[in-house]
This record gives C-alpha cells, sequence and structure tokens, in this order.
C-alpha cells in the first residue's frame, strides 16, 4: 500500500457510513433482522393461561404441591427459553411447547439445575414420520427418536403420539418421555440403561445384573414393562422410567427391587 494514511482514512469513512445507515433503518426492520438471527432473544414468559393447561393436561403437575407447581413453571420456561421447538411442515403452538417440556421436565424433576447438554432442537412432526439414517432400516415409521452421531443436539417427535401420551396417564407408554429418558442414560456418552451421573456408584453393579434379569422377564412376557424394554439395556431403561412415572403402583407391586433403585435414581417419590 503506497498510502496506508489513506487506506484507514478510507476504511474509517466506510464504517461511520454503516453506522449511519443502520442509524437509518427503523427500529421495527432492525428488530426484525435481530430476532431472526437470535431466536433465543425472543424469550418467552408464563402465560396465565398455562396453569389450566397443565392442571388438565399434565397428571404429574395436578399432582405436585403449591410450591412444587411454582417450581415447575419456572423449569418449564427455563425449557421454553433454552431448547429450539421447531415444527417439521407444522406450526408449533403453545400446547405442544408445554407438553414438550413437561416430558423433559418430568423424570428430572428433583433435580434444579438440570440441563440436557446433549440437546439443542426439537422437531415435531405431525404425525408419525421417516427419518433417513443408515442405523434405520427404510420405511421405518417413527413417533420419536434421540438423535446420535450426524444428528447429535436433535430429538425428533410425533406430535400425534405426544398427545396421546398426556391423554393416557396410567398406561406406562410416554413417547415423549421415553426419548428424555434416552437422554438422560446418553449424558454420560454411552446409551447402556446406566445413567452414571444419576446412580450411586455402589448401585451399578447390582443395577446392570437387575437389568438382566428384569429384560429376560419382559421377553418371556413376565412384566408389566412393554415389550419394547426387551430389546436392549437402552430401552428397558427408557421403558422403567416411563413405568415409574406413570404407574408408581403397578410397578412396585409386580417389580419392587426395580422399584426402589428407580426410587434412588431419580430422587423422586412417584408415590
Ligand atoms: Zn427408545
Amino acid at each position: 500500500m503506497k498510502n496506508p494514511q489513506l487506506f484507514i482514512e478510507i476504511f474509517l469513512a466506510a464504517y461511520l457510513l454503516f453506522l449511519f445507515i443502520l442509524w437509518l433503518i427503523p427500529d421495527t426492520y432492525y428488530n426484525k433482522f435481530y430476532e431472526i438471527k437470535n431466536t433465543d432473544a425472543t424469550k418467552q414468559t408464563f402465560k396465565p393461561d398455562w396453569k389450566k393447561i397443565l392442571t388438565e393436561k399434565v397428571l404429574f403437575y395436578k399432582k405436585l404441591n403449591p410450591l412444587q407447581k411454582v417450581q415447575f413453571e419456572q423449569r418449564l420456561i427455563e425449557f421454553i427459553n433454552t431448547y429450539k421447538i421447531k415444527g417439521v411442515d407444522t406450526s408449533i403452538n403453545d400446547l405442544d411447547r408445554l407438553l414438550i417440556a413437561a416430558s423433559g421436565i418430568i423424570p428430572v424433576f428433583a433435580f434444579p439445575t438440570w440441563y440436557y447438554k446433549d440437546l439443542k432442537t426439537i422437531y415435531l412432526y405431525d404425525n408419525s414420520f421417516q427419518i433417513n439414517h443408515p442405523m434405520l432400516p427404510n420405511g421405518t415409521m417413527l413417533n420419536g427418536l434421540v438423535g446420535y452421531g450426524v444428528m447429535k443436539n436433535k430429538m425428533y417427535l410425533s406430535r400425534k403420539a405426544l398427545y396421546e401420551s398426556f391423554k393416557r396417564d396410567y398406561d406406562g407408554q410416554h413417547t415423549g418421555m421415553h426419548e428424555f429418558l434416552h437422554l438422560i442414560d446418553m449424558e454420560d456418552g454411552q446409551a447402556d440403561g446406566v445413567p452414571d451421573i444419576l446412580i450411586p456408584k455402589a448401585y451399578i453393579k447390582p443395577w446392570k445384573e437387575l437389568i438382566q434379569k428384569e429384560i429376560e422377564r419382559v421377553c418371556n412376557d413376565d412384566s408389566i414393562l412393554s415389550d419394547y424394554a426387551c430389546e436392549n439395556a437402552a430401552e428397558f431403561f427408557a421403558e422403567a422410567g416411563v413405568s415409574f412415572f406413570e404407574n408408581p403402583d403397578e410397578l412396585q407391586t409386580n417389580h419392587p427391587e426395580l422399584y426402589r433403585i428407580l426410587e434412588l435414581i431419580f430422587m423422586y417419590k412417584t408415590k
């Protein structure tokens, strides 16, 4: 550069011109641009009618005491403002947000600072869906999936399955919670049915042994857990967790040892 001072002057003039143009742009345009670039900046607050929706749709919330209800509501807002919820060929409404957040909060309600570190975006489909992934057989219809490998940080859910999960409160099946329980299991890097960060060290060995015994019972049709729990330890953990929160009485009566360890893992009294 022959004349560095001229270069600096041109640069400064261009910068001032840029600031001037920004100043000229009306606020509304600027805010719109800013919101698109920073979706996290559009923070939601708890709406007055959400209490009614939660009481009607989420039995876990309905059974909480008044102080716990306030805690649940705070966790809900935190959840909604932390993870992105996107509709796939559908738009997202408040009920979607509330039910997805509730599915994620219930299993970790006893841990106030819990954060799903491997989750960024939840994609909601209107109905069951297909995902192209080398690990999935072609044409598999899914109701829920936690992304792994190239799809890390993503969760996929069917709205129909999610809504039905909250309609049938005591059947021990819950698509939303099932997927979040997988994430809890995978926090330590492995989908092996052993949530290392939640389970006391002394219980890991007995837990692994119990998993094998209980899986055998599911596979032999001698368990209240769904057949899906027969697949492997990860599916077993997800289904056992759902049962713990959905039908604790039945679980304790038929699987007292399993119930006792789950109480220790989730640090929660479901009855
Ligand atoms: Zn699963």
